[in-house]
């Protein structure tokens, strides 16, 4: 492992560095600071959407936007270690990138890997310059960590398809003007050899969008119904009957996003025992603070050296693997403990969520509230450990007993 820049990387560090000092919104870095790691992104005198798109496109004339996209499709051609280094010189003004994740980071290689040429020129320029926005409709109420269990269905007619069914916890679908959508095309096989890939208008007739109301009062995610809606052929992404392969296209991208960007919330812990008071007296030095607080940080160092071997693989132009999803497993966790932690500290008074009756501007309640989504979505933490115990350990695989059994030949409660 070598943590210091090679001569060429330090050179893209300066000029990316001088970029932004002289382009970003500097009006907002305070606010996007002050943003809880993992929460809400509160900022004054501007909406977050108008925020993040002024961003975005800012990024896309200048070309920094999708750095490791081609030229062609709206981004550099970069690296993926120049990748890495923007992100750490991006800093705070990478939050105004969260309305993007899913559209930069899973559906654009997907629509880049798979679409027909006329189609990924219209799709994905607008898409890197933060122009329109996407979504991912994979889970359904049955469907969520064994998708390939999905019954939104698929049928032919003439050029189009007609697609029927149902789509949960699909992020941004409320905002979205385009999603990938997989669905059932062939009942008739095991289970993951009738799906196939589309590319969705979100704006298109039979699209119904139904917020869900979440336990910290936000509605980031929805249910999303499908009638009778039509999407041409020429929207397939990969072949008829080949969407699963497709989707490990957009999970592989997925897991590789949110891992490479473990939040773990110790630095802002350590902050705040660093300056609290308890009835004993500072909270830095009760031990069972401070014992808390040595394991949180062996367990932060250790990602951190974790994401270094990443990057060291990523200079190497190696491509990291299922490794990455220590990452997730071991932040999303901790992520969760710290904030229940952190209310035990404050007593009675973590009852209280507003920001400004709240102790610590109510950080650890947004995040104590939001964490366990962290440990579900993208995979959950019994999926990433079967993932590494599999894939990295080499641990026999988990039982499937409905690998090879027909679709319509699965037995099932209620099947039509
Ligand atoms: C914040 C958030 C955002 C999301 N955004 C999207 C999105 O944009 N698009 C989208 O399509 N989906 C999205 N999801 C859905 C997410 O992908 C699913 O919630 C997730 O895959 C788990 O599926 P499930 O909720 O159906 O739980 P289930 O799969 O029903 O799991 C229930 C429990 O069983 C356990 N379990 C399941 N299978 C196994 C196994 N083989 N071995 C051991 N334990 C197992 C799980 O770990 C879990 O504890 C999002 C979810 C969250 C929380």
């Amino acid at each position: 492992m070598n943590f210091d820049d090679t001569p060429q990387e330090a050179k893209f560090r300066a000029e990316v560095r001088s970029w932004i000092s002289a382009n970003a919104p500097k009006e907002l870095e305070g606010d996007l600071a002050k943003s809880s790691a993992r929460g809400r992104i509160t900022i004054t005198n501007t909406d977050l959407m108008s925020a993040s798109k002024a961003w975005q496109k800012k990024k896309a004339q200048a070309g920094w936007a999708c750095l490791s996209w081609p030229k062609e499709f709206g981004g550099r051609g970069a690296s993926p270690i120049e990748r890495v280094i923007w992100d750490q010189e991006e800093g705070v003004y990478g939050k105004l990138s969260a309305l993007f994740i899913i559209g930069h980071g899973m559906c654009g290689p997907t629509v880049m890997t798979y679409a027909m040429d006329e189609v990924r020129s219209r799709y994905l320029p607008p898409l890197a310059a933060g122009e329109e926005i996407w979504c991912q409709l994979f889970s359904e109420p049955a469907a969520g960590s064994d998708v390939a269990g999905l019954r939104s269905k698929a049928e032919k007619d003439g050029e189009d398809w007609i697609v029927n069914g149902q789509k949960i916890w699909t992020s941004g679908a409320h905002h979205s003007d385009y999603g990938i959508l997989i669905v059932r095309t062939d009942p008739n096989v095991p289970k993951h050899q009738g799906l196939t890939m589309f590319i969705l208008d979100m704006k298109a007739p039979g699209v119904e969008v139904r917020p869900i109301k979440q336990v910290s009062g936000e509605s980031n995610f929805n249910e999303v119904y499908f009638t009778n809606v039509r999407i041409p052929d020429s929207h397939r992404l990969g072949n008829v009957g080949d969407g699963w392969n497709v989707s490990l296209t957009t999970l592989m991208n997925e897991r590789y996003s949110i891992g490479a960007r473990a939040i773990t919330g110790f630095p802002e812990m350590w902050d705040y025992c660093s300056s609290l008071m308890l009835d004993s007296g500072p909270a830095i030095e009760d031990r069972a603070v401070r014992s808390k607080l040595a394991t949180w940080a062996t367990r932060t160092n250790g990602l951190k050296y974790t994401t270094y071997r990443t990057i060291s693989a990523l200079s190497r132009g190696e491509r990291p693997g299922p490794e990455n999803s220590i990452g997730k497993l071991v932040a999303g966790s901790m992520l969760q403990d710290i904030a229940i932690f952190a209310l035990d500290l404050q007593g009675a008074v973590g009852v209280l969520v507003e920001d400004d009756q709240a102790e610590a501007a109510g950080q650890f309640q947004k995040v104590a509230l939001s964490s366990p989504a962290a440990r579900i979505g993208g995979g959950t933490d019994e999926v990433m450990r079967n993932i590494i115990a599999e894939r990295v350990l080499g641990l026999p695989g988990d039982i499937r007993v409905d690998k090879n059994v027909p679709f319509n030949k699965i037995p099932t409660k209620g099947r039509a």
